[in-house]
């Protein structure tokens, strides 16, 4: 008899919901993480007086409780809908280029469009027209991924056939004329990592559709009061978990998962592993390469790794309002093309482009009184930054930061003499604290041809799945809903 019916690899996002997942439905299950708390990316750390949120900007996906969006059901399912406290966004963001725009959309369709309509009157049809098409598409998409329509063709769903692979560039060339109304409804293109001459507008329009009608949320504490939550459930429901606790090895016998090795060489027998390392880690990394099929490796060495960050987590000694921070999601942005933004990532180049976000607006118990907390962030590729000599890394790192600080101040100029704490995190943080290439947060780039559509998600391996966003899409809710659709899928088996 195995030591566990379940065991776990990684407690990010996919991992947690994925134990919790398999606890409650009474499977014996054992949680292993390399670090030595829970989240992944979903993660907390302290400076000073701040406890600085890692990742989460706005969490999709959750709806109101009249109106509830996926992510709301899948912590319904999880049953820690009444452990956790979650914060509605007023607005998507406020787009802000100086000189040129700052438009701020409200997190509702008919707001945005009578916002964008008096900044951009004389596109008002074409608003109207980019709106119908998003929501349009939107509504045959959940007919034919969601709901499944055996009988989907081009004929019945024409929006969903003609646009889903379409590059998002080409669509807003095709509804819109200005450049700067683009950019300013373009912006969340940066939650994917892609450029919008790249990117295929399905991801694009369903991203903007459903943080309007799903609303933008945090989560009271932060991310790490969500991973907490979770995994505080999992144990009540009789899971094990072990920190600093990495997994080095996933054995197998006749291509079935029969056990892993922890990094302190202990054997631990199970038929199946739900592994949230990532599959790039799995199959290169924990799985003995003569027993990965030629067709997997050829398939990952065609995939690239994903864009990683440059973060700013920064303690102000102020309130928002005397900083005249007055929105929580702000891009910030003094490029005008989206491709050299894009370009740039891949360099040590000055960032042009940023999100800024400033959770004690719509959180204002966030921080401690008199002070609020702003991540700065700007995508960054890993590789200009693994060719840093090592006793250069401090001075590159803070010349980098140094250089998105004098973005921000040119929006928000009283931030210069308030900074109280303020700490760097960079793609080889990232690589460090999570142990996926490149320091990815979204997983594999989302290449058209590498589009959720085409992937194959089942293991060549009996008994293995996998959780997270090396799998389908990064983010907060598709990661938690991979978990626990990985977990169903080992219940499955288990019957
Ligand atoms: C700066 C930043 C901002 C972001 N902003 C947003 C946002 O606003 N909204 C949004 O939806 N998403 C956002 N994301 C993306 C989102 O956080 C991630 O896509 C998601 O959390 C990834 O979850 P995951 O399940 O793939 O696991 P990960 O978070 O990647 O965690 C994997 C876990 O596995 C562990 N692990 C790896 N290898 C092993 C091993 N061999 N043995 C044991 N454990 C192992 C790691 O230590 C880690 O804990 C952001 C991410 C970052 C970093």
């Amino acid at each position: 008899m195995a030591d566990y019916q379940a065991v776990v690899i990684g407690a990010g996002n996919g991992g947690l919901a994925a134990s919790l997942t398999l606890a409650k439905a009474g499977i014996k299950t054992l949680l292993l993480e390399r670090h030595n708390i829970p989240g992944g990316c979903a993660t907390s750390f302290i400076r000073g007086r701040f406890e600085f949120e890692v990742a989460l900007h706005q969490l999709s996906g959750v709806g109101t409780e009249e109106f509830p969006g996926p992510l709301r059901n899948s912590f319904n399912d999880m049953g820690i809908s009444n452990d956790i406290e979650l914060i509605q966004m007023e607005n998507l963001y406020r787009a802000v280029s100086p000189g040129r725009f700052d438009v701020t959309l409200k997190a509702d369709r008919a707001e945005s469009i009578k916002v964008l309509k008096e900044h951009f009157p004389h596109e008002s049809g074409n608003i109207d027209r980019f709106f119908d098409l998003v929501w349009d598409y939107c509504n045959q998409w959940i007919h034919v991924l969601f709901m499944r329509d055996p009988e989907a063709s081009p004929a019945k769903y024409p929006l969903y056939f003609k646009y889903v692979l379409r590059p998002m560039q080409s669509v807003l060339d095709e509804y819109l004329n200005d450049v700067e109304l683009q950019t300013i409804i373009g912006m969340y293109w940066s939650y994917l990592g892609i450029p919008p001459e790249k990117l295929p507008f399905g991801e694009f329009a369903v991203v903007l559709w459903a943080y309007s009608e799903f609303k933008p949320w945090h989560i009271k504490g932060g991310s790490q009061a969500l991973s907490n939550t979770i995994l505080n459930s999992f144990l009540e429901h009789g899971g094990e978990v072990k920190f600093n606790c990495g997994v080095k090895r996933i054995k197998t016998e006749n291509g079935r998962v029969t056990a892993i090795v922890t990094d302190h060489g202990d054997d631990i027998t199970t038929e199946r592993v739900i592994s949230n390392a990532g599959t790039y880690t799995t199959y290169v990394e924990l799985l003995d390469e003569e027993v990965v099929p030629e067709s997997r490796f050829k398939e990952l060495g065609a995939r690239s790794v994903g864009v990683s960050a440059v973060s700013l987590f920064i303690g102000f000694d102020a309130e928002p309002d005397e900083l005249g921070i007055r929105e929580t999601t702000n891009f910030v942005t003094t490029g005008k093309d989206n491709n050299q933004v894009w370009e740039d990532c891949k360099t040590l180049n000055p960032p042009t482009s940023m999100l800024f976000t400033c959770y004690d607006v719509d959180d204002p118990d966030f921080s401690p009184k008199g002070a609020c907390q702003g991540a700065l962030i700007s995508l960054a590729y890993s590789d200009p930054w693994l060719k840093i000599p090592p006793t250069q890394y401090f001075e590159e790192k803070y010349k980098f930061a140094e250089k998105m600080l004098s973005v921000l101040y040119q929006v928000f100029p009283d931030c210069r003499n308030h900074i109280e704490e303020i700490e760097v995190g960079t793609p080889l943080t990232h690589m460090r604290y999570l142990g996926h290439p490149g320091g990815a947060i979204y997983g594999f780039d989302q290449w058209t041809k590498d589009s959720e559509l085409f992937l194959e998600k089942r293991s060549p391996i009996k008994g293995l799945y996998h959780a997270g966003a090396w799998i389908g899409s990064g983010g907060f809710q598709p990661t938690l809903m991979s978990g626990a659709s990985a977990a169903k899928a080992v219940i499955r088996s288990l019957k």
